[in-house]
């Protein structure tokens, strides 16, 4: 099953001719997840090789504009595109309290109806993943309970003591898990884990037992102990190769750190860390105090959760892509790299930039 990811907006705190505002694509077969949707998002979309009408679920790190304002129109023009011969699938979409709100206040003002249903599940922070005054009051966030005509009612999901993560769903392939990030509002990062494959079954051997291939391979294959003709009893363990790991792909949303051990838990050993990198280590202490992170501080998370890859993104609009920068006046986006690169000296993790419109395809791993 192939697997990519794909950057749309690697830009902070506003889309620019540049970069845009934040917005990442996993695709698998069947499968288009949106991770974020700042403002623009829908023209990104539109230059890039990915269909709009294909996303299926929607994760919002946090209610910042830049993660959040392209989203009831990315719908809307969904909407409008939508192929009469298309089914009206759900779009379930994942946030923080106040997401609801958000969206049906967007909707119902603007008289936007939508020609597919759609569920805000919404995550319920915890009081310490921001300064007080980052903390949305009930007043605001219940202040409608009629839902949009579109909308369907969607769950609320509590942190789970024992993992301290959000179970968001489990399905035929994933489940995913949220985790909770510090930032100046409630903000959450997210990770998408891949079932284990069983392995190849060791046709070799089989052949040695007399088996043929036929329906008793694919029962071995489904983990089923079969018995032989001659009363001999094979389990799956005696002739499948080890299992295949599934991958693991985590994203998170804008922080000056992680809360907690269940997001150190849940990101241990990604395949992929996609984390922000707003500013260079230089500028580490402004970078924390607007809720950010530099290079060496995302190369922290990677270096504890041994992970694969450490992706840096959300930058600062000060910082150019590579191929626009003129002069070495500039603020250049490869000291970013070069910072985490440092941070992580003696590790087996790689560091990429992303820039928009970068897709990095995520392979299939071997046998442990
Ligand atoms: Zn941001
Ligand atoms: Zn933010």
């Amino acid at each position: 099953m192939s697997m990519d990811l794909t950057f749309l907006g690697t830009g902070s705190a506003y889309p620019s001719p540049h970069r845009g505002a934040s917005a990442v694509v996993l695709r698998t077969e069947g499968e288009c997840w949106l991770f974020d949707c700042g403002e623009g998002t829908q023209t990104q979309l539109m230059k890039s090789q990915l269909k709009a009408g294909k996303i299926n679920k929607i994760f919002i790190s946090h209610l910042h504009g830049d993660h959040l304002f392209g989203l009831p129109g990315l719908l809307c023009t969904v909407s409008l595109n939508y192929s009469p011969t298309q089914p009206p699938n759900c779009v379930d979409i994942y946030g923080p309290v106040g997401l609801r709100h958000f969206l049906r206040v967007a909707l119902e003002l603007s008289g936007s109806q939508l020609v597919f249903p759609y569920a805000v599940h919404e995550l319920e922070p915890t009081g310490d993943q921001c300064p007080p005054e980052g903390l949305l009051s009930p007043t605001v966030t219940q202040s409608s309970e009629s839902l949009h005509p579109q909308e369907r009612p969607g769950r609320t999901i509590c942190l789970e003591g024992e993992s301290d993560c959000y179970l968001l769903f489990e399905e035929k392939h994933f489940t995913v898990k949220a985790f909770r990030l510090f930032h100046r509002i409630p903000s959450f990062g997210f990770c998408v884990q891949e079932y284990d494959r069983p392995g190849r079954l060791n046709t070799h051997l089989l052949k040695e037992l007399g088996l043929t291939p036929g329906p008793l391979y694919g029962q071995l294959k489904n983990g089923e102990t079969i018995t032989l003709e001659n009363g001999q009893v094979v389990k799956p363990s005696e002739v499948l190769e080890p299992a295949i790991p599934g991958r693991k792909v985590c994203i998170f949303g804008d922080c000056s750190s992680l809360l907690g051990e269940g997001g150190l838990k849940a990101c241990r050993g990604a395949d992929i860390l996609v984390h922000e990198a707003t500013l260079a280590d230089g500028f580490q202490e402004r970078a924390v105090e607007h809720g950010h992170s530099t290079p060496s501080m995302a190369a922290a998370v990677a270096r504890s959760c041994e992970v694969r890859r450490l992706v840096l993104y959300h930058f600062s609009q000060r910082y150019k892509p590579v191929s626009l920068q003129k002069d070495s006046e500039e603020d250049d986006v490869l000291e970013l790299q070069r910072q985490a690169e440092d941070a992580l000296k003696g590790t087996a993790t790689e560091v990429s930039l992303a820039e928009d419109f970068l897709t990095l395809p995520i392979p299939i791993k071997r046998s442990n």
